[in-house]
């Protein structure tokens, strides 16, 4: 096993960043954490657990912190989800296991399981402890991973406790994807995720960053290994396809979350408009807030109603100062070398409740334009004569155990489900995992039973 690399030593944060990002939920202390833990009612048969996407044992982890056992806290959450940390603070808890609280029933505020998660990760980090898990015995076998991101980090984690040589392959500097770079700052911090990700190296997990695997690469990886697991998550942000799209102040939104993680952005245009209502488009906009642009504004054809933004995630939108203009589309973007204004449209709803053009036009003055509008699929390479089935663009898996349609390819998160949460990307990472490592002792099962035929 090759030694483990320190990622956090290289974290690009700098002190203004962090201080203008704060954790929106800062941690427990041990005396909010033993309290709230003395809050579960410990339910049999845990709806929260049923709703968590890694189902880890939600109740057990807690009472853990109510006795004081830290360690198998962390023990019990990493069992079941070895991005824990991560997922902690990335989760949207109103939705997932929160949002499935039975004290929700009795009118009560329910249990703060993602900070409870939280705070027995960062115990079992501050305690400096390595990872409670040892790499198995070697089998001989092995398996190119293809992007860094959640998928690939829990699909690996999977295989070296199986005793099986995972080899992550990463366009980036730095790995973890987008729990790395595309998560807003004040969610998870970039230093968080590579916390998580040493140990992971200490588990004997390999990586090659600064690596683009095209086409031909993936044919000399698929012969080079036993299986291949892709998890590329999603490509580039859409365009809008109006003019001026290439002026100076335009970006994407991806770019700016990562820009200002790691440290190549550290101002933002005065006035900004954000083209887009996702969540993703909500953390770019609150991120130009806090870069110190003095006016951001969210442009979206529809209203409040169809945002796929999370509720709570508007809402803090609109504490972070953002305004929101419903109901235009943008029709060029204004400006000779760098933008100067974005020139909308009014929409109006037509008799069978289509949206359709209006007849007012404005020209909103900004300094700077940030694309959310969705992003593409990255699988180009894949259907170029692989023989891995794609549909509009994702990968298709067999759910239980991740396989593609070419039995040596596996796959999960976002280039099979279309961009869902980091949780998912775990889920569907640690389930592929084992898939592989059942697919590859089945194979070892028929060959040394063919040998054995022969002798
Ligand atoms: S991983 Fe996320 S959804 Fe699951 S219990 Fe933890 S915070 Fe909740």
């Amino acid at each position: 096993m090759s030694e483990p690399t320190h990622y956090l030593q290289q974290s690009p944060v700098s002190p203004e960043i962090a201080a203008r990002f704060p954790d929106l939920h800062p941690g427990f202390d041990k005396q909010a954490a033993v309290a709230e833990a003395n809050r579960c009612l410990y339910c049999f048969d845990a709806p929260c657990t049923g709703a968590c996407p890694t189902h880890i044992d939600v109740p057990r982890f807690i009472k853990k912190i109510a006795s004081g056992n830290l360690a198998g806290s962390a023990r019990t959450i990493l069992d079941a989800n070895i991005l824990g940390e991560s997922c902690s603070r990335a989760c949207p808890v109103e939705v997932l296991c929160q949002g499935a609280c039975v004290l929700h029933r009795y009118n009560k505020k329910p249990i703060e399981i993602g900070r409870l998660q939280r705070y027995a990760m960062d115990s079992l980090h501050a305690s400096g402890a390595v990872l409670p898990f040892t790499p198995g015995a070697d089998t001989g076998k092995s398996v190119a991973l293809i992007g860094g991101g959640p998928a690939s980090l829990a699909c690996a984690a999977e295989l070296r406790r199986r005793g099986i040589r995972a080899e992550i392959y990463d366009a980036r500097a730095l790995p973890g994807g987008l729990n790395t770079y595309g998560i807003a700052e004040y969610k998870l911090t970039l230093d968080a995720s590579l916390r998580e990700i040493d140990m992971l190296s200490q588990l004997g997990v390999q990586f090659h960053l600064n690596t683009t695997v095209d086409a031909a690469m993936l044919t000399e990886l698929e012969a080079a290994h036993d299986a291949v697991f892709l998890g590329l998550g999603l490509g580039a942000i859409h365009k809008l396809g109006v003019t001026g799209e290439a002026l100076d102040g335009v970006t994407n939104a991806l770019d700016l979350i990562a820009g200002y993680k790691s440290g190549a952005i550290t101002s933002s245009p005065a006035r900004v408009a954000v083209i887009g209502a996702g969540n993703t488009a909500i953390d770019a906009a609150n991120a130009s807030v806090r870069l110190g642009a003095t006016e951001v504004t969210m442009v979206y054809r529809r209203g409040p109603e169809q945002m796929s933004a999370f509720d709570f995630e508007y809402e803090h939108a609109k504490q972070e100062g953002v305004r929101f203009l419903w109901h235009v589309q943008p029709v060029s973007i204004k400006g000779r070398k760098a933008v100067e204004g974005l020139e909308l449209q009014a929409l109006e709803a037509s008799a069978d409740g289509s949206l359709v053009p209006a007849d007012a036009h404005w020209t909103l003055p900004v300094d700077g334009i940030v694309l959310a509008i969705g992003q593409a699929t990255h699988s180009d390479f894949l259907s170029t004569g692989s023989t891995v089935q794609l549909e509009r663009g994702r990968v298709v898996i067999d759910r239980a155990s991740g396989q593609t349609t070419n039995p040596k390819y596996f796959a999960g998160g976002d280039c099979t489900n279309g961009g869902r949460e980091v949780v998912d990307a775990v889920a569907d990472g640690k389930r592929a995992g084992m898939g592989i490592a059942a697919w590859l002792a089945a194979q070892s099962a028929v060959q040394n039973g063919g040998s054995h035929a022969d002798a």
